[in-house]
């Protein structure tokens, strides 16, 4: 042994922690150091539920290990050394003793779960010399042979494979033979003499490949495993699987070491993995798998059919837990109630029963479903044993628009596994099939026709919103999650798959291509925009139970999934200080999410108001004319239906703000596109096609999204902003000449410097005379979107003339960064692959940049009129982590999708604290 090395130690904690009857070292709140299984075992043992003894190294020694090995090994050894003669003391066993062998288990347990994803050796510290003294402990000697030749050949296995990289096929040969000679399917049924044989054959097997002997050293064994464990957390595997769930390189894995128990003595023991409640459904029973004569990772491994723990129509009676383990089970519903108890939360739990003896073997806090989560919260608040502060913490705010989304049905999805096709970004979740239509006008027309459509399109334009009104689902080639496919899917409520580079679309033959398979235009396809996944052929789907009470087709009475989630919203509202409001453009919409939960519209796109077949016609008929008064004369054909627009909103909205964006888009997006559709304009408008080619080119610009649009477009074109603010005062007016209480803002697009928005709100302010004049005006406010730098550094001079600032992030991410939004899906997928990202930024906010502007803004704006609201309206307001920086940054509200509307009540609430990368709950 080498002796500790001299000097200030590197690291800020002892090596190890020991857990056992003489003592616990650690305990559940060391998760960071302990990682989350050895904090648990530590607890565990320290209230006193069954857990084989053991000790725990630290996250702090693996990260050591990664800098400097040999310096790691150096305070690890004495720690061991220690840990063991404790362990040793406890079980009257001791480590390499071939008359009375110690074995156990070597463990990784990372400060967050990733569940399979690092490595796990059992059996260690067995060696030939030692198996007859193993045997003596499971009793009779035939079957203590038995099991201990079995202990044997699953070390051979596992730590040939785990710790000495061997690959499976080397053992593969010698056990797929002696199976088959013995007509068995597990090697646990060999008969000793062929399971010997067997072994022998692994052994050699194993060592000619890998040109040494297998080592027998106890000792070695065991830092050989530790290693292991170490350098499994810079797996691929485990990196890929931190990439995807943002958690941090930096945490390190603990190693837990503990003595072995045996589920594997016979049909006397067993092993298995159980849930305190059910996780799929949230019932308030145990649910789980087990399987008898086992060991380990052969429940979740998927080798042997597991069998459930409590009675199942689907398992052969006599078979379950209950059953065949009458007293255990009685004990291990008992462990679970006080497990479940403690933590007050669902638990998910590993156990192994040796001869007659529970041992709980591992204890961590259960994934489960949305539907599961809100049932348990409440559950478990209404059995008195958590506070509604803790219920909330307990439902993922992500998860929450799950239960809005139109539903696949389980069956159907199942079935659909062999045809998955592709995949892309997870845009607007939910499940939709339809056939495919590859522009909007055949989506249309074939929705028309009856029967669902999906809209499958290399990228969106405004253009299509009616397409995409149309379609049960957009599927997107190109594009990012705030592409605008996804945002108005969002806002739609469709599913959505985005950025499916995969997917290949050739409009001259009408057929798209992914994975080797090519579907003409009419056929069908199917969408889970809550995964990305790409089906061809259909999928059966239904409506959320959720969406079909806001709807008003079922009783909150008749929903329980219903009442539960309004249950916790209703405790997050109670303990939320952010105001919630939605980004709806129709009455429609504003209703749905009034009816969610929001507090007033955030925004509404008024551009979307434009696409109707003969509003478009209006529209291009304004931007083509030449002069004012041709302008006007079109304008005035829109006012009409604008105020019939804004008036049922304000109606959904009574009494509730509604804040409208005037014009933003640039003009070009409105002009028609191709020849056929070009001409077709042109014979409707009933003006020369020259013409109208003529203004198309006069509108053209190389950065459109950078040139004339905004406030910008209404600077130029004042009788644009005019038409839209009389027909919001309009409707105002009608509205509170009907006995409501409207609420209006107009917000200005684009906001640049002070002057614009100065002269703008000139507009704005003169209109509201005209309109209310000779009668009570009604109240409404003035503000402009922060979504261009510039606006946010000089907020201080811009909040003198206004009276809000909303921040449209998805614009000023896309100008920070000077990322396009619509067309970096696939830039962004590999920098953040190559860890150069660390976050999707359209997704969640960036606050080194972009939420420092978004600060600076709030502060400057605030300093210069202290009465400015401030808001954000981009998609980060539905987005949980860049709410709780937005709740930090002390803006009013956040304003989301409709359907997004209940993530944000519960995301906006204080009690949820606020989760960083590291830190997923
Ligand atoms: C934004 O840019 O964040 C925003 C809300 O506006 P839009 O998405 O319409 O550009
Ligand atoms: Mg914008």
């Amino acid at each position: 042994m080498f002796p500790p090395p001299a000097g200030p130690s590197p690291l800020a904690h002892p090596p190890v922690y020991s857990f056992g009857a003489a003592g616990t070292d650690g305990d559940g709140s060391l998760r960071s150091l302990l990682g989350g299984k050895g904090a648990n075992l530590a607890e565990m043992m320290r209230i006193g539920v069954p857990v084989p003894p053991g000790f725990t190294i630290t996250t702090e020694v693996c990260a050591l290990h990664g800098r400097d090995p040999a310096l790691a090994w150096s305070l690890l050894r004495p720690a061991i050394d220690d840990a063991l003669a404790r362990l040793e003391e406890e079980l009257g066993r001791t480590f390499g003793d071939p008359a009375a062998p110690l074995l156990v288990s070597v463990r990784s347990g990372a400060p967050v779960s990733m569940p399979g994803m690092m490595d796990t050796v059992l059996n260690v510290g067995l060696f030939p010399a030692a198996r007859d003294a193993l045997g003596a402990r499971a009793g009779g000697t035939a079957a203590g042979r038995h099991f201990a030749l079995d202990c044997e050949l699953r070390l051979l296995e596992m730590y040939g494979s785990v710790v000495l990289a061997v690959p499976a096929e080397v053992f593969a040969a010698a056990r797929g033979a002696a199976l088959a000679a013995a007509r068995v399917e597990h090697p646990q049924e060999l008969p000793a003499p062929e399971l010997a044989a067997l072994i022998a054959q692994v052994r050699s097997d194993l060592e000619r490949s890998l040109g040494a002997p297998f080592p027998d050293e106890p000792r070695v064994q065991l830092e050989r495993a530790i290693e292991a464990v170490f350098a499994s957390w810079s797996g691929a595997r485990a990196i890929t699987y931190r990439r995807l769930h943002g958690i941090s390189d930096e945490l390190g894995t603990a190693v837990n070491v503990q003595a072995m128990v045996f589920g594997n003595t016979g049909e006397g023991s067993a092993t298995g993995v159980c849930f305190s409640r059910d996780p799929a459904t949230g019932q308030p029973h145990i649910y789980g798998e087990y399987l008898p004569d086992a060991q380990g990772e052969e429940v979740v491994a998927g080798t042997r059919t597991p069998l459930p723990i409590g009675r199942s129509p689907d398992a052969p009676s006599g078979m379950s837990f209950s059953e065949r383990f009458p007293e255990m089970h009685r004990e291990l519903v008992a462990v679970c109630r006080v497990l479940e108890l403690h933590y007050g939360d669902l638990q998910d739990i590993e156990f192994t029963v040796e001869e007659g003896r529970l041992f709980i073997l591992q204890t961590r806090r259960g994934l489960r479903s949305i539907g599961a989560a809100i049932r348990i919260a409440c559950d478990l608040v209404d059995e008195g044993h958590i506070e509604p502060e803790q219920a909330i913490r307990q439902v993922d705010p992500g998860a929450l628009d799950q239960l809005l989304a139109p539903v696949f049905t389980p069956e159907g999805r199942a079935a659909a596994t062999a045809r998955r096709i592709t995949s892309g970004l997870a845009a607007g979740p939910g499940g939709a099939s339809g056939r495919i239509a590859l522009d909007a006008e055949t989506a249309i027309r074939l929705a028309t026709d009856g029967g669902p459509v999906l809209l499958v399109r290399t990228e969106t334009s405004p253009e299509d919103i009616a397409g995409m009104a149309a379609a049960a689902g957009i599927l997107t080639a190109r594009g990012g999650t705030t592409s605008h496919a996804a945002v108005v899917a969002r806002g739609l409520g469709k599913p959505c798959v985005v950025g499916c580079e995969g997917l290949r679309i050739d409009e001259q033959t009408r057929r798209i291509e992914a994975g080797g398979q090519s579907l003409a235009e009419g056929e069908l396809l199917s969408i889970d925009g809550g995964t990305g996944e790409v089906f061809a052929g259909s999928i059966e789907t239904t409506d959320s139970e959720v969406l079909r009470v806001i709807d008003g087709a079922l009783a909150p009475a008749d929903s329980p999934t219903y009442r539960r989630f309004s249950r916790i919203l209703s405790w997050a509202d109670e303990r939320r200080k952010i105001g919630i409001r939605a980004n709806a453009d129709t009455p429609e919409d504003a209703r749905r999410a009034r009816a969610l939960g929001a507090e007033g519209i955030g925004l509404c796109r008024t551009e979307h108001m434009f696409f109707g077949k003969e509003r478009i016609l209006a529209f291009r008929r304004m931007i083509l004319a030449t002069d004012v008064a041709g302008r006007e004369e079109a304008l005035a054909t829109l006012l009409p239906w604008q105020r019939m627009d804004f008036r049922g909103i304000l109606r959904a909205m009574d009494g509730l703000p509604v804040t409208i964006r005037l014009l933003d888009p640039p003009l070009h997006e409105f002009l028609p596109h191709g020849d056929s559709e070009t001409q077709r304009f042109a014979e409707e408008a009933g003006l020369p096609l020259e013409t109208v080619l003529a203004r198309i080119e006069q509108t053209r610009e190389a950065n459109p999204m950078l040139g004339t649009r905004g406030c910008r477009l209404g600077l130029l074109h004042p009788e644009i902003i005019a038409m839209q603010t009389r027909a919001i005062f309009e409707a105002a007016r009608d509205a509170r000449d009907d006995g409501e209480t409207p609420r209006p803002e107009v917000m200005i697009p684009l906001v640049v410097v002070a002057e614009e928005a100065r002269r703008t709100r000139g507009v704005i302010d003169a209109v509201a005379a005209d309109v209310f004049r000779g009668t009570e005006p009604v109240e409404y406010h003035v503000g402009t979107m922060v979504e261009v730098p510039r606006a946010a550094l000089a907020a201080g001079r811009i909040a003198r003339d206004l009276d809000f600032f909303s921040f449209g992030t998805n614009d000023l991410t896309q100008m920070t960064f000077g990322f396009s939004r619509d067309d970096t899906a696939s830039l962004l997928r590999r920098y953040l692959d190559l860890g150069i990202l660390v976050d999707d930024p359209f997704k969640t906010l960036d606050r080194e940049g972009v939420g420092e502007l978004i600060r600076t803004a709030v502060e400057r704006g605030r300093a210069a009129n202290p009465k400015l609201v401030v808001g954000i309206c981009g998609e980060h307001g539905g987005d949980p982590r860049s709410i709780a920086f937005f709740r930090e940054a002390g803006l009013d509200y956040v304003s989301a999708s409709p359907l997004r509307v209940p993530t944000s009540r519960l995301a906006g609430c204080e009690a949820l604290g606020s989760p960083g990368r590291s830190d997923r709950r």
